[in-house]
């Protein structure tokens, strides 16, 4: 049976419906609460999902603010390019390689946070974003899936002046800014989706549709994706792949983040994601 695993104040728990049970209690303290810990443990996971009917639950979901599904992942991945539409609408040729940079960890924030902004150049990016559970290296594409935790939504949010300031563009910087890195609200393992290669996923902002795709359209897929990282570096449960964006940013219609604007990203089967914008300093270079 699948599970959803939400970060409750940084204590994992399972959900079922509107509900949370909290991890360590349920698992009669055979599970800690560290979220991080929980992503290497799946079949216990997956066994106490199918104990929830009979358990009561700790609170509900609409009194608590949840954080980010996997909060300190060791490493955070982000992809370029990886939608034809989008590699289109940025004037860009199709990749042959996968375009991999790094979101620092240290933006990743949860579901409700508000995303600082730091210029009037500011964009989003709705993601699938994979949770790395059993680690490896060299991971064949055929054997990928068993290596992902499960699945979640995220906002790849991009300074695009900062992010293309430097020639040779450098992409870390620019998209790591703290509250950069929204994910949640839940992680949601592969075996609750009817098809976990396709899954339609939509950003708006103030309620207008600016990206509507499918992740059937990716470039490179999860297992592709997989077997790439996995060859150069020893993945280990909790890292994340932002797995890149649909056609629909901001940059490509001159329409940048703002001040309050509320960014709101869907991906079908995995939830909604809520996100406001606060405009603060100015970066200066
Ligand atoms: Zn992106």
């Amino acid at each position: 049976m699948g599970f959803r695993l939400a970060n409750v104040d940084g204590r994992a728990a399972l959900v079922a419906g509107d509900d949370y049970y909290d991890l360590e209690n349920l698992s009669g303290s055979r599970l800690g609460s560290d979220p991080m810990a929980a992503l290497d443990q799946l079949d216990q996971l997956h066994e106490l999902a199918t104990e929830l009917a009979d358990q009561a639950p700790t609170g509900t979901l609409v009194d608590v603010t949840l954080g980010p599904p996997a909060p300190r992942p060791q490493k955070s991945f982000g992809i370029g390019l990886n939608y034809k539409s989008h590699a289109e609408e940025s004037s860009m040729e199709l990749p042959e390689h996968p375009v991999v940079f790094t979101k620092f960890p240290s933006c990743l924030c949860g579901p409700t946070t508000e995303v600082e902004l730091r210029s009037d150049g500011c964009d989003y990016e709705g993601e699938l974003v994979v949770v790395i559970g059993p680690g490896g290296k060299d991971i064949a594409a055929d054997d990928a899936w068993k290596h992902v935790a499960g699945l979640t939504v995220g906002q790849d949010i991009s300074d695009r002046p900062a992010q293309f300031m430097a020639k040779p563009p450098q992409f870390n910087l620019g998209k790591s800014f703290d509250t950069f890195g929204p994910i949640g609200p839940l992680l949601v393992s592969v075996d609750e989706l009817a098809d976990r290669n396709d899954l339609r996923i939509r950003t708006e902002v103030n309620g207008e549709v600016r990206q509507d795709d499918t992740t059937a359209n990716l470039i490179f897929d999860v297992p592709t994706l997989i077997a790439h990282l996995s060859q150069i570096t020893t993945l280990v449960a909790g890292d994340i792949i932002f797995t890149g964006t649909p056609e629909g940013v901001g940059a490509a219609q001159g329409k940048f983040l703002a001040d309050g604007d509320v960014i709101t990203t869907t991906i079908d089967g995995l939830g909604t994601m809520t996100n406001r914008c606060v405009r603060v300093s100015d970066f200066t270079s």
